[in-house]
C-alpha cells in the first residue's frame, strides 16, 4: 500500500466510530450532495443541515482517510499562505479580514476539542515556535536558549515564542466525534462509495449508484483531484511526511519536557510532539514530485531527528527506540498558496486548497460555504477576491518542487551566517 493511504499510529488508536454509514438509496434525492469526507466536507455538511437542509456527504473510502485523519494535529491560526502572501493577494483591508477568520476557525475547533464530547480527541493546549535562524524576532514573549531549554533541549534551536491559543491533538478521534454529531443532526453519511462523478441529475458512483440532488460541493482536498478536471487545473497534490517512534520513556523527559507541541520556523519546517502513550511524532518535508515508499520516509524521519537531537537519538539507539510508523499524506496548494473556494459550474461547488493549515481554516470556510448555499450572499466574497490560477500539471509540480528547495536553502544560508 503506498504511504498516502497507508496505515498510521491514529487508525490503531482512534474510537470506533459513533455511526455507521447511511445505507445507499438508489435515485435518493438531496438538496446538496457534499463529495468528500475530510474536516471540509463535514463541517459544510454539518452547517447546511442545521440550516435545515437535506444532504448527503460521501466518501470514497473510510471518513478520515484523507488529510484530516492523518496530519500533525497541530491547530493554530493562521492559514497555509504567510501574512505576506496574503496581503500580496488580498491586500492590506481584506487580508485583516482573512487573518480574523483564520483565528475564528481555531476558536470554533478549541470550542469543541476541550469540550467534555470530545474529550477523546486528547487536546493539550500550548504549540512553541523554535527559532533556528539568527533573527531572534523583537517580541516581548520570545523565549531565549536558556529559558527554552525548560521546554526542549537541542543544540540548534535558539529562541522560541509559546503560542497559548494554539493546541494539540488526535486529529482522526475528532474527526470521527465530529462525524457522529454531523450524523445525528440528520446528515447521510455515504462511506466507501468508490469514485462518483456529476452527472445534469447529481453524482453518479463507479459502482452505478445515482443521488439525486440541486448542488453538489466538492471537498476533496489533495486526495480526489483527479476526479474534477477543473479542480484539476487548480490545485496540486503535494506529499508530506510523518514518523512516530515506539514509546521513549524517559529519554523524551530529559529532552522534550513539555507536553505542549513544537515546530521550526523553516519554510517546510520540522514539528513534533509527544503523544499520550510517550511516543515521539515527528512531522517534516514536502514533495510536489514522486510518492515515497514508507522504508525511505522511515530513514529521512530519523534522519531528521539526529539532526537537531544527535544525543537524544544516541540515546534512542542504546534503547533499540525504533520508528514504528512512517506515512504520508496528501494537501491540496493552489499555487498561491490560498484556498480555491467558490462555484465552479452551475450547480458545482468548490472547497478545497487548505494546504498544511487545514485544521482552523477547513472547518470555519466549511461553514462559510454551508452560509453561502442557505442565502447568505456575501459569505464568500473574501473567496471571489482570490484569483483561479492554473498550476499547469507536471511542470507545475516541477515548478513546486525546486521552488521548495530553493526556500530550504534560504532557511539554511538564515541559520548558519
Ligand atoms: C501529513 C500531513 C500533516 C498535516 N499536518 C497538519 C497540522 O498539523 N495542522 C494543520 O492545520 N494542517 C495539517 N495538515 C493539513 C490538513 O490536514 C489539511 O489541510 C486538511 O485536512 C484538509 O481537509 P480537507 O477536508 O480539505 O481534505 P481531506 O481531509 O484530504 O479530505 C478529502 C476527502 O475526500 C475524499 N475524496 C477524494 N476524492 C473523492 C471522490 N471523488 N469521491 C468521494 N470522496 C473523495 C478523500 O478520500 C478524503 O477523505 C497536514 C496534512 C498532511 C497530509
Amino acid at each position: 500500500m503506498s504511504a498516502v493511504h497507508s496505515r498510521t499510529w491514529y487508525d490503531d488508536t482512534c474510537v470506533s466510530p459513533g455511526w455507521q454509514s447511511s445505507p445507499v438509496i438508489n435515485n435518493e434525492n438531496f438538496d446538496f450532495c457534499i463529495i468528500g469526507g475530510g474536516l471540509a466536507g463535514l463541517s459544510c455538511a454539518y452547517h447546511l443541515a442545521e440550516k435545515g437542509a437535506n444532504v448527503a456527504l460521501i466518501e470514497k473510502s473510510d471518513l478520515g482517510a484523507g488529510a484530516s485523519g492523518r496530519n500533525g494535529g497541530f491547530c493554530s491560526t493562521g492559514w497555509a499562505a504567510n501574512s505576506l502572501q496574503i496581503r500580496r493577494v488580498l491586500g492590506e483591508n481584506y487580508s485583516t479580514e482573512f487573518e480574523a477568520l483564520g483565528l475564528e476557525g481555531l476558536n470554533w475547533m478549541r470550542q469543541r476539542a476541550f469540550s467534555r464530547r470530545y474529550s477523546k480527541a486528547e487536546a493539550v493546549k500550548g504549540v512553541i515556535s523554535l527559532g533556528l535562524s539568527k533573527n531572534i524576532p523583537e517580541d516581548l514573549k520570545v523565549l531565549t536558549k536558556d529559558k527554552l531549554e525548560e521546554f526542549v533541549i537541542g543544540p540548534r534551536y535558539r529562541w522560541g515564542i509559546v503560542d497559548k491559543s494554539a493546541f494539540h491533538f488526535h486529529p482522526l478521534n475528532f474527526l470521527r466525534i465530529f462525524a457522529e454529531e454531523t450524523q445525528k443532526i440528520g446528515v447521510k453519511i455515504i462511506e466507501n462509495i468508490g469514485r462518483v462523478k456529476t452527472n445534469k441529475t447529481g453524482v453518479i458512483s463507479s459502482g452505478g449508484i445515482n443521488l439525486r440532488c440541486n448542488r453538489i460541493v466538492w471537498a476533496t482536498g489533495g486526495y480526489g483531484l483527479e476526479s474534477n478536471s477543473i479542480l484539476k487545473k487548480l490545485v496540486l497534490p503535494i506529499q508530506t511526511f510523518i514518523c512516530v517512534t515506539s514509546p521513549m520513556g524517559a529519554i523524551l523527559d530529559k529532552y522534550i519536557p513539555t507536553n505542549m507541541a513544537l515546530g521550526d520556523d523553516r519554510r517546510a519546517g520540522n514539528y513534533f510532539r509527544r503523544l499520550p502513550d510517550g511516543r515521539l511524532l515527528w512531522g517534516m518535508g514536502v514533495s510536489a514530485m514522486q510518492q515515497k515508499p514508507i522504508h525511505k520516509i522511515r530513514s529521512m524521519g530519523l534522519q531528521n531527528i539526529k539532526a537537531h537531537f544527535p544525543d537524544m537519538v544516541h540515546n534512542m539507539e542504546k534503547d533499540r527506540i525504533t520508528i514504528d510508523y512512517a506515512w504520508s499524506g496528501l494537501m491540496a496548494y493552489a499555487s498561491h498558496f490560498l484556498p480555491v473556494v467558490g462555484q465552479i459550474n452551475d450547480r458545482e461547488f468548490s472547497l478545497c486548497g487548505f494546504g498544511g493549515h487545514g485544521m482552523n481554516t477547513a472547518p470555519i470556510v466549511g461553514k462559510k460555504m454551508a452560509s453561502f448555499l442557505t442565502g447568505d450572499s456575501n459569505s464568500l466574497d473574501l473567496f471571489s477576491r482570490i484569483p483561479k490560477q492554473k498550476t499547469y500539471g507536471l511542470l507545475g509540480r516541477l515548478g513546486a518542487e525546486i521552488e521548495y528547495r530553493r526556500l530550504s536553502f534560504l532557511d539554511y544560508l538564515s541559520e548558519r551566517y
